[in-house]
């Protein structure tokens, strides 16, 4: 099975309220997105790396982010103007003897190589598979002002992360049937639902947090710094 990865990592980081792409910001000495592509190889499951930044960001993240750390991708391309644009970017790039395609966030540096493993064999298995956790808070739905009208059911509800893998076509498919009908989605996975494929979902891990805000960035450090202890920090 041959695995691509797309990794999108061309947010602006306006949440962070940086001036730099969040995905550069430096983690327990290294940048996020350092920590993201070296789990990600760690896996031993991925042949090809398509990194997706920042249009414009494209030489800079290869001089100051890869190069500085001994990493290599296969492709760095330029991100469209939300997280859909940018996977369907790395999409077009993905070699045409790609089996499955997998997503990460760019900004998810803590997922360990054993969760893209299991993530690779369930859709090597069944076609599409969704890394997720049972949501611990209750979810409520609101109108615009604020107004409770439902309360979903909580047994039912997962937290979609990533890595998200798929069957090449599903997802190209799904992309292409996406932009067709002016459908947005805040993940992969809901693209290749509304087609009516079916969906696996693996379970993640707490620790494989996004780090959108300067909290989730001190927690990452907390939790690298646990993983040191107790013996499993890789650098
Ligand atoms: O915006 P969100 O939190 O969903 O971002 C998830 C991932 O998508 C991040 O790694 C971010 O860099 C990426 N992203 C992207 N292109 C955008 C917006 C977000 O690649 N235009």
């Amino acid at each position: 099975m041959h695995v691509t990865a797309i990794v999108p990592a061309a947010g602006s980081g306006a949440r962070f309220g940086a001036t730099v792409p969040k995905q550069y910001l430096p983690l327990a000495g290294f940048p996020i997105l350092v920590w993201t592509l070296r789990a990600l190889a760690a896996s031993g499951r991925i042949d090809c790396v398509l990194l997706v930044t920042p249009p414009g960001h494209e030489a800079n993240c290869r001089a100051e982010i890869l190069q500085p750390h001994g990493l290599t991708v296969d492709q760095v391309l330029p991100g469209g103007v939300d997280r859909q644009a940018s996977v369907y970017a790395g999409l077009i790039g993905a070699p045409a003897e790609t089996d499955l395609v997998l997503v990460h966030d760019g900004a998810r540096p803590l997922v360990t190589p054993e969760i893209v493993r299991a993530a690779v064999e369930a859709a090597a298995a069944d076609g599409a598979a969704v890394v997720a956790m049972p949501v611990t808070d209750t979810i409520k739905v609101t109108d615009a002002d604020s107004r409770v009208e439902e309360t979903l059911p909580r047994g039912r509800l997962w937290a979609a992360q990533t890595p998200q893998v798929f069957r090449a076509a599903w997802l190209r498919e799904a992309h292409e049937r996406a932009l067709r009908d002016g459908f947005r989605g805040t993940d992969d996975s809901v693209l290749v639902e509304r087609l009516g494929y079916p969906v696996r979902l693996v379970p993640g891990s707490p620790e494989n947090l996004k780090v959108t805000t300067m909290a989730d960035l001190a927690q990452a450090e907390q939790i690298l710094r646990s993983r040191t202890r107790r013996g499993g920090g890789k650098r």
